[in-house]
Formats: C-alpha cells, structure tokens, sequence
C-alpha cells in the first residue's frame, strides 16, 4: 500500500543519513585528535574541555585502609566503602548502598539535592558493622565520583563549569562542589573528608589501572558518555605548574561535547537537541550514550506514525512523550529472538500503549533500534581510534611488549550487548587485525567507585 511504501521510505532514509563506513569514521577520528590538540593548547581553546584532573599518579597497588567513595553522575547514586590491604594485595573488603535521586531533586536548589546525598552518606555510615573499623581519632576520607565537567583547581577542589544528562541546578553551577558537599556533610553532623574530587572516567582509569597496569584510558557508556586518558605531562601546553614527577597527567576529555561537521545526523536529532536542556551541547553524547538512544527511536517511531500510520489511523497518544522510551527497553526490543517478536510486542504495549503492532511492523521497530544503535557504537569506536591516534598507540610502534587495555564502564556498555559487540568489532575494523591483536578492552565493574576509594588513599592527610 502507499502508506506502507512511505514507511520503507522513512526507514530507508534513516538508514541512509546514519550510515558511518569506515571512512567516515577515520574523518571522525582525526576530528577528534585535532580537537584533543587545540584543547589542550589552550583553556577553551576547543569543544573538548580535555580538563586537567591532578591525578597524576595512577594507583600501584600498595594503597592501604577504610575509604569511602561516593558516585554521583546520573540517575542514581552510589556510596560504597572500600578495605584497601596495602602492598598488592588489593581489596580485602567492600560494600556499597546505591539511591535513586528523585528527579525534582536533578533540577532543585543545590543545597537541598547535597542534604539528600550527605543524609543518605550519614545512613550508610551509620550502619557500618565490625570488619570496616576506622582507627581510633582518625578522620574518615572520601573519594567523590561526580560526573559532570569540573574546572579542577586542585586534588579536592573544582568548580561546575555546567550540568549535562537532564541535571538543570542552577544555583550550583561555577560553585566549588566540593565545598557545597562538604557543607552539607557538616550539616549533617558527620566526620568526613572529601580526599579527592574525580570524575567517573578518571576513576575507573584509576579503578582499572590497579588491576592491570597496560590500562591507557578509559571509556563510559552510561547515561551520558565520556573518556580519560593518561597524558604525557609535556604535551599540555595550558598546563603552567609544576610538571608532575611522573610526567604525566590524567586528562577528562568531557568528550561528550565533541561535535564534528563529519558526525552523521539526521532530522530527528536536531530536534532532540534544540528541545533539550542544553541545546547545541553534547552533540556526541546524543548520539551514543544511553540517555539517548531510545529517544531517537521514538522520535522515528512517531514519524511513522504520523506519515505512514504504521501503528494505525490515530497516532498513539505515548508516542508524543518525550524520553518514553526508555534505552533498557530499546536494548530489550532489538536482543528479541523469538519468531513472532513477542518482547517487541510487549514493550509497544506497556510503554507507548500500542497494543497490536503487526509483526511486519515490528520488524521495522528493531531495524530502526538497530539503525540508531550501529550508528551509536561505530561512532564510540572512532572516538576510541581518536584517542589512541593522539597517543600514537593506533600502529605498531618499536614496543615489543605493545599492549594497551582500555577500561570500559557504564549501563549502556554493560547491558546493551549488541551495541558492545559492534563497538568492538569496529574499533577491530578500523584499526586493522595486527594493531587490534594490541588493543583489549576490559569491562571495570564500578570501578570507578573503587577508584575514587583508590585515589582518596593515595591522597589521604594521613599519607
Ligand atoms: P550512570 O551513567 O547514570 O552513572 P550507569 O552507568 O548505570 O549509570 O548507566 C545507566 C544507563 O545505562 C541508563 O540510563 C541506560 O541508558 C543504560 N542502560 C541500563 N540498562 C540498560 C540495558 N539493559 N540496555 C541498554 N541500556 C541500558
Ligand atoms: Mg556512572
């Protein structure tokens, strides 16, 4: 029928306005070697912050005591204590509480959603048991994981330079969020020192590193998306201090906000950002990272619906919510393997109230779930080239021993396996089999957590 012919139409122009060969990816990757340049020549001097984090040593594995962390980046947060053994032994001991935050709380006053983090800190110290024991007139410390762009002016000190991932505080931004917890955590009448103040990637570099030292960078798919690498000291022109004894330094790439003449986007992603809290930012973030993607598809799925009334002669009322469709769901809906696409068929149902999509149509759903996904993972991979193209590590070099893990966390990455897959097999692609033999990817289950733990020993008053 016509109706039908137009969605095949639709489909087929998204399939064409996504479609990422290798070429394009390799532009892609320059992009983002010539961006991670210029941010580094200067402050501002590029959409890629590439911030200075004072991390400049990396865990060695003899980091010893009780330390706490807490993880703040997204729709949860977590808090978590860490028993550090001391000389390789590691992790003897640990536990952790994880909270939702209530969404009002993501777009409130600052101080009212640090009493809510400090309260819930408070209860999960309160209800510490016998095998975690701070020694006696010592001072707990604390590694505070906070996931959104920080100007750092030292080890435990940073300014917000803005929120990202649906977070709109207004009253926090260019505050010292260190300051702003700490003040909360005295409120809550608690003993507690904020050792280090690190972002997720740079914690689960560190989290990484501690298991496996060839650990060079790190990656986060969650919610949003960003990556660390470590840096040669001498290669950050806007670096004016002291050149760290190791020579080198831990830079957050804040590479969610990388945009590109050479990124592949179509109709629907204008509007998703011109409609979002941040318009004009985070373009990279809204093509690959969780938050995201099963908004992309809904935005499809309602064109279609509108143009080709593929769900029926009215447009189904959900459609139109923004966020609806959830990414989780959207994972579910493409990993579906049964003949009639019964998992499809159910999500339609719960989520957008379509209670009897055909199973042609559903055939449509997990392409455009598949088209936006591709798209998402193949773009993850050529910001991965990018980054090791900068550190010259994307060819065979004189190392005999050329090994480079790359440590990868977060929900999307975790759950979402055919995005992973196709993450993997094209940074494989893109980088050829000889220099891919080099490259491994290791998943570092919250090891961002355990990394913030990691860096508050190392930076501990008490060293
Ligand atoms: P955050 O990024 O908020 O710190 P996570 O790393 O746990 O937290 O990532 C959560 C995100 O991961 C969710 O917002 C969602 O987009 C994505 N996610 C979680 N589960 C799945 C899943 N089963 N399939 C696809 N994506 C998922
Ligand atoms: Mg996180």
């Amino acid at each position: 029928s016509r109706r039908w012919a137009r969605a095949m139409a639709i489909l087929q122009e998204l399939e064409e306005k996504c479609v990422t060969p290798a070429a394009k990816l390799k532009q892609v990757a320059d992009a983002m070697t010539v961006e991670m340049h210029a941010g580094l020549a200067s402050e501002g001097g590029s959409k890629l912050k590439m911030l200075i984090t004072y991390v400049d040593n990396l865990p060695t594995g003899n980091e010893e005591g009780l330390f706490y962390a807490l993880d703040l980046g997204g729709t949860n947060f977590r808090v978590l204590r860490v028993q550090l053994g001391g000389k390789d032994i590691g992790v003897t001991n640990q536990e952790f509480a994880e909270v939702s935050i209530p969404t009002d709380l993501m777009v409130g006053k600052s101080e009212e959603l640090f009493n809510y983090i400090a309260e819930e800190l408070a209860k999960f110290v309160a209800k510490e048991g016998q095998d975690f024991q701070v020694p006696p007139g010592r001072q707990r410390e604390l590694g505070f994981t906070f996931s959104f762009p920080i100007m750092q002016t030292s080890i435990n000190s940073g300014n917000l330079i803005k929120w990202t991932k649906g977070f709109s505080i207004d009253d926090a931004v260019g505050q010292d969020i260190v300051s702003e917890l700490t003040k909360a955590i005295e409120r809550k009448g608690l003993d507690m020192r904020v050792a280090a103040l690190v972002n997720d990637t740079v914690g689960t570099l560190a989290g990484g590193r501690h298991t496996h030292k060839d650990v060079i960078a790190a990656v986060i798919l969650g919610t949003g998306t960003n990556a660390a690498y470590v840096e040669r000291a001498q290669a950050i022109p806007k670096w004016h201090g002291l050149l760290p004894k190791s020579g080198e330094m831990v830079i957050n790439m804040e590479w969610g906000n990388f945009r590109s003449s050479h990124l592949p986007l179509t109709e629907y992603d204008a509007a998703l950002d011109s409609e979002s809290l941040n318009p004009g930012e985070q373009i990279f973030e809204k093509l690959i990272s969780g938050m995201y993607l099963g908004e992309i598809v809904r935005r499809v799925l309602r064109k279609m619906a509108e143009e080709a009334c593929i769900f029926g002669d009215t447009i189904p009322p959900k459609l139109n919510v923004p966020f609806i469709l959830r990414t989780p769901d959207m994972s579910a809906m493409h990993h579906d393997t049964s003949t009639d696409l019964s998992v499809v068929g159910d999500i339609l149902k719960s989520t957008l109230e379509i209670p009897d999509a055909s199973l042609k149509v559903r055939k449509v759903v997990v392409e455009i779930c598949n088209i936006v996904a591709t798209r998402g993972a193949r773009l993850s991979a050529a910001g991965m080239l990018g980054i090791l193209k900068k550190l010259g590590k994307d060819v065979i070099t004189d190392d005999e021993n050329q090994k480079n893990v790359i440590a990868m966390d977060g929900g999307l990455y975790e759950h979402y396996a055919e995005y992973s897959k196709c993450l993997e097999n094209t940074l494989k692609e893109l980088l050829g089999e000889d220099v891919s033999k080099t490259v491994t990817f290791e998943h570092s289950n919250d090891g961002s957590g355990i990394g913030a733990a990691l860096l508050a020993a190392s930076h501990s008053q008490y060293r």
